[in-house]
């Protein structure tokens, strides 16, 4: 399976970023309000400057307290991003998340940012490919 047939399996298309020089609470409304666990920041919505999660926002306040959430997403932000493009195979993506610890891999074609998939999709997606391919064994074995 590979990362582009997980991209089109996704219920929603797109990723949601913020402004480089946005704040930490205005990044942390924007995964709020859309229940997502990371937001990448993009100065034009195509290209990747970084991603905020909700663990880094978590981590600076539980040092700090709120009064990180003023912050800019700039100095709370991962910057040596890991990206992945549409022809990398599922399984090579997974086992650099599990590696990494990291959750969300934006999706980079011809130097643009097209997706973002989380580790959420990429298992949800191997699932359904095993069940089917359970299912198509079953049948040859029982002879359907
Ligand atoms: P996550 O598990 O994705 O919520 O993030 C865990 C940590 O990894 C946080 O510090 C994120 O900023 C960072 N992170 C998330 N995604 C990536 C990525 N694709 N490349 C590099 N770091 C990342």
């Amino acid at each position: 399976m590979l990362v582009q047939q997980i991209l089109k399996s996704k219920a929603t298309e797109g990723v949601f970023t913020v402004k480089p020089g946005s704040s930490v609470a205005d990044a942390a409304s924007v995964l709020s309000n859309n229940r997502i666990g990371s937001v990448v920041i993009s100065a034009t919505g195509k290209s990747a400057e970084g991603i905020l999660s909700e663990r880094d926002i978590v981590r600076e306040l539980g040092k700090r307290g709120p009064a990180c959430m003023s912050d800019k997403v700039d100095d709370m932000m991962t910057r040596n991003l890991v990206t992945c493009s549409c022809g990398d195979k599922a399984d090579d993506i997974l086992e650099q998340m599990t590696e990494g610890r990291f959750r969300h891999m934006p999706v980079i074609k011809e130097g643009e940012m097209v997706g973002l998939i989380t580790i959420g999709d990429v298992v949800k997606a191997r699932l359904s490919e095993l069940s089917m391919e359970k299912e198509a064994l079953e049948g040859m074995i029982m002879g359907h």
